[in-house]
């Protein structure tokens, strides 16, 4: 998570928005019914291979039981089918499987067999009841052209702080596949003055358990827009920090001293609860606690994805124990001089191996790294001041940085794109090979995207540190939306999509402005 207003001296504190009474919440029905539909939470799709993709949904008769069973305690034999033809009138794979509460009764169905770069829909049937349909596309194969591939990227969801209007707008698009990089959800409840700024609540106690994270995705996916998206789009999904508790690194929590296995067992919680709620293919605690979801996805000849993941084998923020050292400060080098440490990784040693690995052998046109956090840099530069960094993003591991941006020089895959989460802001930056100079050589070009509801940064500040930063091209954290990309084998062109108001569930949406990488150029230019 970005720095708070109290952390950056400036002149002018940032207003909050207007302090508006909340409308009235829709407080979802807890009673188990007796022949209630299984299907509340919808259908969803993701990590599309040449030959099938993931199909998932989770059965519930009350999705936020407070044990966080759904209502459901049985196994439940289900059916799926995959059809042709939006009708149904020419299936092409089915099978059975069994719901289990061992799993919440989510399912994870591995298709296999279809035919490349084509469009499917699914579907399924338990207890008599039939799901609603969703639509789902195999990847092109390996070596097919593509012409175009359409993108939607989400992060940062905070159900509280609006309503997800930008879901809604994402899904009429209809993206060839959804991004989600992080903070689908929110550990957190808002108390307090916060309140005030907050249009519904969780009305969930924060989520420490495998019930509390368990209930929290049950919560979101009730939301009409958020399955209307995930109904249509098939996705790519990695968590960022809020999928467990703010700001954790690795197997630490932000709390000097803390730590250890309560953290590693909620962390744990956390991460099945993500897997249960994700269409990703099947991965599984293992005996340390650990849960793989980095993956790599290859759309036909025309891009690769890297989809990584920023928290799960990070080393510990630095200067945690530091007097004032807190995680997440921003900290100066004298006062913090454990960030320069080598030795730290951001991705883990085996997960940095794997990537640069696939780096070298990747030679689609495109090559997308999708991951949680910022990786350009920013520096708090002042007059007279030491230059101070915000530790929580790849700022924080400066190290690691240089070793991934020297590998992209060295492996030269083409045309290396990051999209990134966690700011709730929209940057436009070059990714340099060296983040202390920004007139280093460009080796990759990042766009960050604005939060679907979370609240922004404080702009203003920000802002004011944009000039002794010139690789940032644009920043805007005041607006709420997501990252719209069209992908063609010559250009990459970006659009920045903002919504109204996340107050307003009927928001209208727009686009703050667009942005053109072309083959073979790193960093992007105005449109
Ligand atoms: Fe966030
Ligand atoms: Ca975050």
């Amino acid at each position: 998570m970005f720095p708070p207003s109290s952390l950056l001296p400036v002149n002018r504190r940032v207003l909050l928005g207007g302090l508006v009474a909340a409308p009235l919440v829709l407080r979802f029905g807890r009673a188990p019914a007796a022949g209630a539909y299984l299907f509340p939470l919808g259908v969803a799709s993701g990590d599309p291979a040449p030959d099938g993709f993931v199909l998932w949904t989770r059965l519930a008769a009350d999705p936020l039981a407070p044990d966080g069973l759904g209502g459901l305690s049985a196994p439940i034999p289900v059916r799926w089918e995959v059809a042709a033809d939006e009708g149904f009138s020419h299936i092409v794979a089915a099978g059975e499987v069994v719901a289990e509460q061992a799993d919440a009764h989510s399912l994870h169905v591995e298709v296999a067999g279809l035919k490349p770069g084509r469009p499917y829909w699914y579907r399924f049937t338990a207890a008599g009841q039939r799901s609603p349909a969703g639509h789902a596309r195999t990847a092109p194969a390996p070596d097919a052209p593509v012409d175009l591939l359409r993108l939607g990227v989400a992060s940062c969801s905070h159900w509280e702080y609006g309503y997800f209007s930008a879901y809604g707008h994402m899904a009429d698009e209809a993206p060839d596949l959804t991004l989600f990089l992080g903070d689908y959800i929110y550990e957190y409840t808002v108390g307090g003055a916060r309140k005030a700024n907050t249009v519904r609540s969780y009305d969930l106690e924060e989520a420490t358990t495998l019930a509390g994270y368990r209930n929290r995705y049950a919560l979101h996916r009730t939301d009409a827009n958020l399955q209307r998206l995930h109904a249509v789009s098939p996705c790519l999904a990695v968590w960022d920090d809020h999928e467990v508790l703010n700001n954790y690194s690795g197997i630490w929590t932000q709390e000097p001293g803390a730590g250890g296995s309560d953290f590693l067992k909620r962390r744990a919680a956390g991460y099945k609860a993500f897997y249960e709620a994700m269409p990703i293919r099947r991965t599984r605690l293992d005996s340390r606690l650990q849960m793989p979801i980095h993956r790599r996805i290859r759309y036909g000849r025309l891009a690769e994805f890297f989809m990584l993941d920023g928290r799960q084998y990070r080393s510990r923020q630095p200067c945690v124990d530091v007097a004032g050292g807190a995680q997440g400060q921003i900290m100066t080098d004298s006062a913090c001089p454990d960030r320069l440490d080598p030795s730290r990784t951001f991705l883990g040693f085996e997960q940095e191996r794997w990537l640069y690995d696939g780096l070298a052998r990747s030679n689609a046109r495109w090559t997308i790294l999708g991951q949680d956090l910022v990786m350009a840099g920013l520096r708090f530069e002042k007059a007279g001041e030491e230059t101070r960094y915000w530790t929580d993003t790849w700022d924080g591991f400066p190290a690691a940085r240089d070793r991934l941006t020297q590998a992209l020089v060295t492996l030269k895959p083409r045309n290396p794109v990051v999209l990134s989460g966690d700011y709730h802001s929209f940057w436009t930056n070059d990714v340099k090979l060296d983040s202390r100079d920004s007139a280093s050589r460009t080796v990759a070009t990042e766009f960050v995207g604005t939060s679907i509801t979370s609240g922004g940064p404080p702009h203003d500040a920000l802002m004011s540190y944009m000039p002794s930063n010139p690789h940032i091209k644009f920043f805007e954290g005041r607006l709420r939306g997501y990252i719209s990309i069209d992908v063609t084998p010559t250009r990459m062109l970006t659009r920045y999509r903002t919504v109204s108001n996340v107050r307003d569930p009927k928001a209208t949406v727009a686009t703050l402005n667009s942005w053109v990488v072309e083959d073979g150029r790193p960093g992007a230019q105005p449109a």
